[in-house]
This record gives structure tokens, sequence and C-alpha cells, in this order.
């Protein structure tokens, strides 16, 4: 299936191909410091992939905290965070947040809270390399 995504106002904006067809769309409520305070809830597909179009790039801050090993995408015109991407080995990975689905039955998805705290680092990427969309495509116009 495709799944279409997007910040508040629209500036950034996400597709993702979700092969196989999912039976349910699992969707971590993730417990850490940040996702706490943002509501943060993501999801991934292994076998998927995702473009993201940012409209103007200017519009848009990456935080990184923690481990700095990911880069949330905020909008800082609508202050949505829609995207996270991690890059490794020379990669992009990324989830993408269910709030910001589009046209998705949400009795699709499976919500439950997922907790990261005390994960090495090592474990961290590798759980990232496996569980993560591992076909990302960032088209970005703007200064
Ligand atoms: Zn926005």
């Amino acid at each position: 299936m495709q799944i279409s995504g997007s910040c508040h106002c629209g500036n950034i904006r996400f597709s993702l191909r979700w092969e196989p067809e999912p039976p349910r769309i699992p969707a971590r409520a993730c417990t850490c410091s940040f996702c706490t305070k943002h509501g943060g809830v993501w999801t991934s597909c292994p076998t998927g992939s995702l473009k993201v179009t940012v409209a103007d790039r200017s519009l848009v801050s990456t935080y990184a905290f923690g481990t700095k090993t990911a880069d949330f995408y905020v909008c800082s015109r609508c202050g949505v965070v829609p995207v996270v991407t991690s890059r490794i080995d020379g990669r992009v990975y990324a989830v993408v947040s269910v709030n910001a689905f589009e046209g998705v039955d949400p009795a699709l998805l499976g919500r439950a809270p997922a907790s990261f705290d005390g994960e090495g680092l090592d474990h961290r990427l590798s759980r990232r390399k496996r569980n993560w969309i591992p076909d990302v495509e960032i088209v970005s116009s703007g200064a």
C-alpha cells in the first residue's frame, strides 16, 4: 500500500510504499524524553521505501540529541515532526510518524508503547538497520 503523510502546514510531505500489504501497522509510542514531550508515535516497514519531499528546506529544523545518531525533521512553521532519519554505514534509514498519516484507517494501527532507554549504541544501530525503512529519498528545495 501507499501511505501519504505530512506535517500540518504541508512543508514536509512523505510517501511510504509498504510492501507487502500490512494486515496491521505497528505504531510505536516512543517513551524517550523528546517523544514524550511531542507525542511521537513511529512506524516503519523494513521492506518498504520512502520518499520525503520538503518544500522549503529553510523551514525545517533537524534536531538530534542523546547519541546524536538520529535526526528529527521538525517543521519550523507548524511544529510537527513527521520523519526521523538515521545514517548508518553510509545508508539513510527512516521512520515516519503515524500521527502525520493522511487517509489511513486508524483501526489498522496497532499502538503500543516502546522504550529503547538503556540500549547500547551498537544494539540501537543494528535494530534500526533491521527495522527502519531502508530505502529513503529526500527531495528538498529552498535555501
Ligand atoms: Zn509544517
